[in-house]
């Protein structure tokens, strides 16, 4: 596990001068992103955000100005894709972040020849990070398990198994995209309770989800099990993720095999990935509650209990179609924390592989909606407007139980505390389209 080291320390400033004043990225943060200027013709490049700016790192990899491994790894960085920079495992990674943060430095050598591989922020467009082979998707937030279970079995609403297996499905990594995804709101099969026979129409009750996204570096084989130990060797960093969600295709098709086309239809990730060094100083002690069974031993170690938890702030805004003719920034709905989360993504890892299923670099995992213990921070519209029985009111007096066409749906995450220096996740953002 990583911890602490030079890269994080709260002294150090960068010659970007925008990253040093309350930026998402700061010199301690280094997120890795694709992207390509806008109007150019360019293939999609690997980069590093600092301030209000992105790192090039196709040019910096030309450049040659880092050795060994370090120069390896931006080589890797440089490519349309970071598969093989995830690939590559932690040193490499490390040792790029490293250097990385002495060359952007305030007073580096490098920096006459790195200002030339900068690019706004705003002048660039954000690729896919990676190319995602598989995506699973857990549940990892009890609070969103119990109120979401209640809803759809009133008497039943916490399965036996769920405070024993990190529960998860596997889904479609084919409809994921990066942050600006628009897509028509989906048509299924809708049953209302007292029909006899559902229909074939567009979504009524549209729904986002705030989760983490967990990108696997380092691949294993078939046969090979993930131990707790080594198990964040193999995550390469986080980012934010909207799982929308198809409510009412969901509950007429979840049982018995789990969630289908009520999730497959779109999937939103942020450009930026946080690595997992960037979060160490957000590390957190991590348990389940007393009372509660303790994990198996295979998803138990000393460094999980001790550092196994982030401590990730989650907001979730909305800018409706009437806010935006009008001119009107996007309104916080709810904000979360990824600490309420029940299991550690060290443990969704080991559980993974416990069976020996192969993970390969570039794998997303989700982390399920992270909804917090009260109600104000609830990850999804399904809890705040509980089960769509009660709207609530936008602060331009529009009601919502559910998403309707034309809704642009924000989430933002951040890590904030005494003693370190504020990192963030920038932001993902998609729009509902009328159905076609
Ligand atoms: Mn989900």
């Amino acid at each position: 596990m990583t911890l602490l080291n030079e890269t994080h320390d709260i002294t150090l400033s960068s010659w970007v001068t925008s990253a040093n004043n309350k930026s998402d990225f700061p010199i301690q943060n280094l997120p890795f992103a694709t992207f390509r200027k806008k109007g150019s013709e360019q293939r999609n490049r690997g980069a590093v955000a600092i301030g209000d700016y992105v790192l090039d790192m196709a040019e910096v990899a030309k450049l040659g100005i880092f050795t060994g491994i370090a120069q390896k790894a931006a080589e890797a960085a440089a490519q349309s894709t970071l598969n093989t920079l995830m690939a590559l495992g932690k040193d490499a990674n490390s040792a790029l972040r490293l250097a990385l943060s002495k060359a952007l430095r305030s007073g580096a050598s490098e920096e006459e020849k790195l200002h030339n591989c900068l690019v706004l922020q705003s002048e660039v467009i954000y690729g896919m990070p990676c190319q995602i082979g598989d995506y699973t998707d857990f549940y990892t937030s009890i609070h969103h398990a119990t109120a979401v279970g209640s809803l759809f079995r009133p008497d039943n609403p916490l399965l036996p198994n769920y405070k024993w297996v990190p529960i998860g499905y596997h889904g479609r990594a084919s409809t994921i995209d990066v942050s600006g995804q628009e897509f028509p709101r989906p048509y299924g099969q809708l049953k209302a309770t007292d029909a006899e026979a559902p229909v074939l129409a567009p979504c009524e009750r549209l729904d986002y989800e705030v989760e983490m996204g967990i990108f696997i570096g380092q691949s294993t084989r078939l046969g090979e099990r993930i131990d707790i130990e080594n198990a964040e060797d193999h995550i390469f960093g986080l980012c934010l993720f909207n799982d929308w969600s198809a409510r009412d295709i969901q509950a007429w098709e979840y049982q018995p095999l789990g969630p289908f086309l009520a999730k497959n239809f779109a999937s939103t990730i942020s450009p930026w990935i946080v690595t997992t060094e960037a979060l160490a100083p957000y590390r957190i002690n991590f348990s389940h509650p007393e009372n509660d069974p303790q994990p198996l031993p295979y998803l138990s170690s000393e460094n999980n209990s001790q550092f196994g938890g982030l401590d990730i702030h989650l907001e979730c805004l909305i800018q409706t179609k009437e806010m935006r003719s009008a001119n009107e920034q996007a309104v916080k709905i709810s904000d979360s924390n990824f600490k309420y989360s029940y299991w550690t993504i060290a443990q969704l890892v080991t559980h993974h592989s416990v069976n020996g299923c192969a993970m390969n670099a570039g794998d997303l995992l989700g982390s399920g909606t992270q909804s917090g213990p009260e109600h104000e921070q609830a990850g999804s519209m399904l809890e705040l407007s509980r089960g769509g029985k009660e709207a609530f009111t936008l602060r331009n007096g529009e009601k919502r139980t559910f998403l309707e066409d034309g809704d642009t749906v924000v989430m933002r995450g951040y890590c904030q505390k005494e003693g370190a220096i504020r990192i963030g996740f920038g932001e993902v953002l998609g729009t509902v389209l009328p159905s076609v």
